[in-house]
C-alpha cells in the first residue's frame, strides 16, 4: 500500500471512530430521555449511522486502492514530491562546488549559493539586489559582453571562459554557463549563472606550456620556442625592412668534460655557460639551448654582417674567462655559425639550417671561431672585425698619419690650399686607405676620436706653415656624417682652434652632401654655429646626394666640391660635362666657390678652367703626401 493510501486509511478510521462515538452518545440520549427532543436525537442517530457507514466505505476504498483511481491519491502524492524536489534542489544548490547566481530580468541578483561566496569573496547580503557587473574585470571588450547577451537571447544559454574580479581585487578566469529561465507563459523571468574557478587549471596549463617550451636544465627557451620566436621576428623584420642574424653556438670539446668529470659537472657547466651568455645580451636578443652543448642566439636588429660577426666575437671572447666548478677551472671554447636574414634565408627553419652548416664550417676551420653561411662574407667580416679591434690600438699607438693633397687655383695654377686626408700606417699591412677603415670607425664610434685627432693635426700643421711664411689660404678637414649632427662637434672644433691658435679663417670643414641632406634642419643649425666660429664650410662629393636646391640656397656654405665621379668623364662624356657645367653655374649663382676633385688629366683641368671652375684637386696636380713632401712651387701648365 502506498504512503498516501495509508494516510487516507488513517483519516477514514478516525472518521469511523468519531462517527461511532457520535452514534453511542445519540443512542444513550435516546434511551434515557424519551421526551419531546426524541425526534432530534433519533435524527442524530441516523446521521451518525450514515457517517459511520461512509467512513467504513472510505476505509474499504483506501484499502482496495479505489482512491488512486479517483485521482485523490495522485494529487496528494504530487504535492509531496514537489516539496521533496525543492528540498533536494536547495541542498544541491548549497552543496555544489560551482558558484550559482540567479538574477531577475532587471539584472538584479536575487540569489547566490555558498560556493559563490567562496569563489568571489562576496557574502550573500553584499550582492543581493546588485548587478553582476560588480564582478567585471575590465579584461573583456564591450563587444565580448554584447555577443554574450546576443547568444543568451537567441539560444537561452551562453557558456564560455570569462575573467572576473574577486572582492579582494584579484582577477581570475572562470568557466561560466548562463541560462535563461522562462515562466509557464514562456516569458524569461530569471537568469541562472553557474560557474567554476578555473585559475588552477590555467596555472597548470601555463606550467605545462613552460615545460614544453623551455629547457629544464638552463631554463632557456628550447628549439620549439626559439623557432617560433625566430619566425615572429622574421615576419616583423620583413615589415620593418630590418636585418636579423642567427648565431648557432657549439662548445668545443664539451664531450671531454662530460666524460672526464662526469655528467653532473657537465650539467653545471652548461648552466653556467647559459647564465654567462644571458648576461651578455640585452633586449632584442633571444638566447636558447637547442640541445646538448648547442645554443642559439637570435639578434632581431642586426642590419650588417659586421654586427653579427662582432656579436659572435663577443660571445667567443666572453666565454674565454674560465668557469670555476667543483674545484676545477674549466676552459670553454665556442664555435659559431652565422646566418643572416634576408640575405641567406627567408624562413626561420632555413636560417637555422644555414647557421648549422656555417657552424660546421667554423668547426672544420679549426674551432674557436665563427663562420658565416656565405664563405666570401666570412673572410670579409673577419677582416672588418679585425680592423675594428686594431683601430683603437692604432690611434693609441700613433699609427695614424695625416697626408695632405694640394688644391690649385685653376686660373693662376698656384697651390692655394690642402686637404687633410687620414692614413693608417699598419705595422704589417703598410699604408691603409681611409676607405677601408673610416666606415668601420663610423660604426664602432671611434670616428669621433679619429676626426678630432686629424683636425688637431691639420690645424697645428697649418699654424706651422703660416709661421714658416707659406702662402696658403686654407687647410680642409673632413667631418664624418656621424659627427656632423652632434652638438659636441661645435665644442670640439672651438677647442682645437683654441688649443692650436689657428686663425679660423684658414680652416675649411668638408661635410658630405648626404650628411647635410640626412636632416637638413639640424644641418642648417649646426652650420650656422660652426660659421660663427669664423671658419669656412664646403659641401664634399657634391652631385651624389640629391640636394634640394631650395635647401642648398639656405645653407651658409662657401664652396661646392664636384664629386670626382663627374670629373672622371670629362671632357668626352656628354652627361658628365653637362652636369659639371650645371654645378658650376649653380655655385656661381649662389655666390659659392667651385672646387673639382679627382682631376687626373690635363684635358679635365682645361675643361674646368674653360667653364670657369675655381679650384682643382687631383693626381694631375699632386697626390696626397706627408706635409714635408708638398711641392709649394708646383704650377702645372693648363693649355
Ligand atoms: P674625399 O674627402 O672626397 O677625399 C678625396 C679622395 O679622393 C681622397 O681619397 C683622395 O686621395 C682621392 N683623390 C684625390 N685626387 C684623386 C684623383 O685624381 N683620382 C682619384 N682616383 N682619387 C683621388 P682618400 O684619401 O682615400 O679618402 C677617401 C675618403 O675618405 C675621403 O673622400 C673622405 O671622405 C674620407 N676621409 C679621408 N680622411 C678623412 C678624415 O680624416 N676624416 C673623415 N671623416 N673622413 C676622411
Ligand atoms: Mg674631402
Ligand atoms: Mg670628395
Amino acid at each position: 500500500m502506498s504512503v498516501s493510501s495509508r494516510d487516507a486509511l488513517r483519516a477514514a478510521l478516525l472518521y469511523f471512530l468519531l462517527s461511532l462515538l457520535w452514534l453511542s452518545i445519540t443512542g444513550y440520549l435516546l434511551s434515557n430521555h424519551l421526551d419531546e427532543s426524541a425526534d432530534v436525537a433519533r435524527w442524530q442517530l441516523v446521521n451518525g449511522g450514515l457517517w459511520t457507514l461512509f467512513s467504513a466505505v472510505l476505509i474499504f476504498a483506501a484499502r482496495s486502492g479505489w482512491l488512486s483511481f479517483l485521482g485523490i491519491d495522485a494529487a496528494v502524492r504530487h504535492r509531496k514530491a514537489d516539496r521533496e524536489r525543492l528540498r533536494q534542489a536547495a541542498a544541491v544548490f548549497d552543496c555544489t562546488r560551482e558558484g550559482v547566481l540567479v538574477s531577475d530580468t532587471k539584472g538584479q541578483i536575487v540569489h547566490v549559493n555558498r560556493a559563490f561566496a567562496e569563489i568571489t569573496g562576496y557574502q550573500k547580503d553584499e550582492v543581493l539586489g546588485r548587478q553582476p557587473s560588480l564582478f567585471k574585470s575590465g579584461h573583456h571588450s564591450k563587444a565580448f559582453y554584447e555577443e554574450m547577451f546576443a547568444t543568451l537571447q537567441s539560444h537561452d544559454e551562453w557558456s564560455g571562459e570569462i575573467w572576473n574580479r574577486r572582492k579582494g581585487g584579484e582577477i581570475y578566469p572562470q568557466w561560466q554557463t548562463i541560462r535563461a529561465v522562462r515562466d509557464e507563459k514562456g516569458r524569461v523571468c530569471h537568469y541562472v549563472a553557474v560557474f567554476s574557478d578555473i585559475s588552477a587549471i590555467k596555472d597548470s596549463e601555463h606550467e605545462l606550456a613552460h615545460l614544453a617550451h623551455h629547457d629544464p636544465l638552463t631554463g632557456l627557451p628550447n628549439r620549439l620556442l626559439f623557432t617560433d620566436r625566430a619566425a615572429q621576428a622574421l615576419a616583423s623584420a620583413q615589415i620593418h625592412k630590418r636585418g636579423c642574424a642567427l648565431l648557432m653556438i657549439d662548445l668545443d670539446h664539451f664531450k671531454i668534460i662530460n666524460d672526464s668529470l662526469g655528467h653532473n659537472v657537465g650539467d653545471q657547466l652548461l648552466k653556467a655557460v647559459a647564465e654567462r651568455l644571458q648576461g651578455m645580451f640585452g633586449p632584442g636578443i633571444t638566447l636558447a639551448r637547442l640541445g646538448g652543448d648547442e645554443f642559439a642566439v637570435l639578434a632581431e636588429s642586426c642590419p650588417q654582417l659586421m654586427q653579427a660577426a662582432a656579436l659572435a666575437q663577443r660571445v667567443i671572447d666572453g666565454l674565454k674567462e674560465p668557469f670555476q666548478l667543483g674545484g676545477h677551472a674549466l676552459f670553454v671554447n665556442a664555435s659559431i655559425g652565422i646566418s643572416l636574414f634576408p640575405s641567406d634565408a627567408l624562413s626561420a627553419e632555413q636560417l637555422l639550417r644555414n647557421a648549422d652548416s656555417a657552424l660546421f664550417k667554423a668547426k672544420s676551420a679549426g674551432r674557436e671561431g665563427y663562420a658565416l653561411y656565405t664563405e666570401e662574407l666570412t673572410a670579409h667580416a673577419q677582416h672588418r672585425v679585425e680592423i675594428a679591434s686594431q683601430l683603437r690600438r692604432a690611434l693609441e699607438q700613433g699609427e695614424l698619419r695625416v697626408y695632405y693633397q694640394p688644391v690649385h687655383d685653376l686660373r693662376s695654377r698656384r697651390l692655394v690650399g690642402v686637404e687633410a686626408l687620414v692614413r693608417w700606417q699598419h705595422p704589417e699591412r703598410g699604408l691603409v686607405a681611409p676607405a677601408e677603415f673610416i666606415p668601420i670607425a663610423e660604426r664602432t664610434g671611434l670616428i669621433a676620436e679619429i676626426d678630432a685627432w686629424v683636425l688637431h693635426q691639420a690645424c697645428a700643421q697649418m699654424c706651422e706653415w703660416l709661421k714658416a711664411g707659406v702662402d696658403l689660404s686654407f687647410v680642409a678637414v673632413n667631418v664624418s656624417s656621424r659627427l656632423f649632427a652632434r652638438r659636441e662637434l661645435f665644442q670640439q672644433v672651438a677647442q682645437v682652434l683654441h688649443d692650436t691658435g689657428l686663425d679660423p679663417a684658414f680652416l675649411e670643414l668638408e661635410v658630405t652632401e648626404s650628411a647635410v641632406m640626412e636632416d637638413p634642419e639640424v644641418a642648417l643649425e649646426q652650420m650656422h654655429r660652426l660659421r660663427e666660429l669664423g671658419l669656412r664650410l664646403a659641401i664634399d662629393d657634391f652631385g651624389t646626394g640629391y640636394s634640394s636646391l631650395l635647401r642648398l640656397k639656405r645653407l651658409p656654405v662657401q664652396k661646392l666640391k664636384i664629386d670626382q665621379g663627374f670629373v672622371a668623364g670629362l671632357p668626352w662624356d656628354e652627361d658628365d660635362a653637362a652636369i659639371v657645367r650645371v654645378i658650376i653655374a649653380l655655385a656661381q649663382s649662389m655666390g659659392m666657390q667651385v672646387h673639382a676633385e679627382g682631376v687626373e688629366q690635363v684635358e679635365q683641368a682645361a675643361f674646368l678652367l674653360d667653364h670657369d671652375c675655381d679650384l682643382g684637386q687631383g693626381y694631375w696636380f699632386g697626390k696626397p703626401v706627408p706635409a714635408p713632401m708638398l711641392d709649394w712651387a708646383n704650377r702645372p701648365q693648363i693649355p
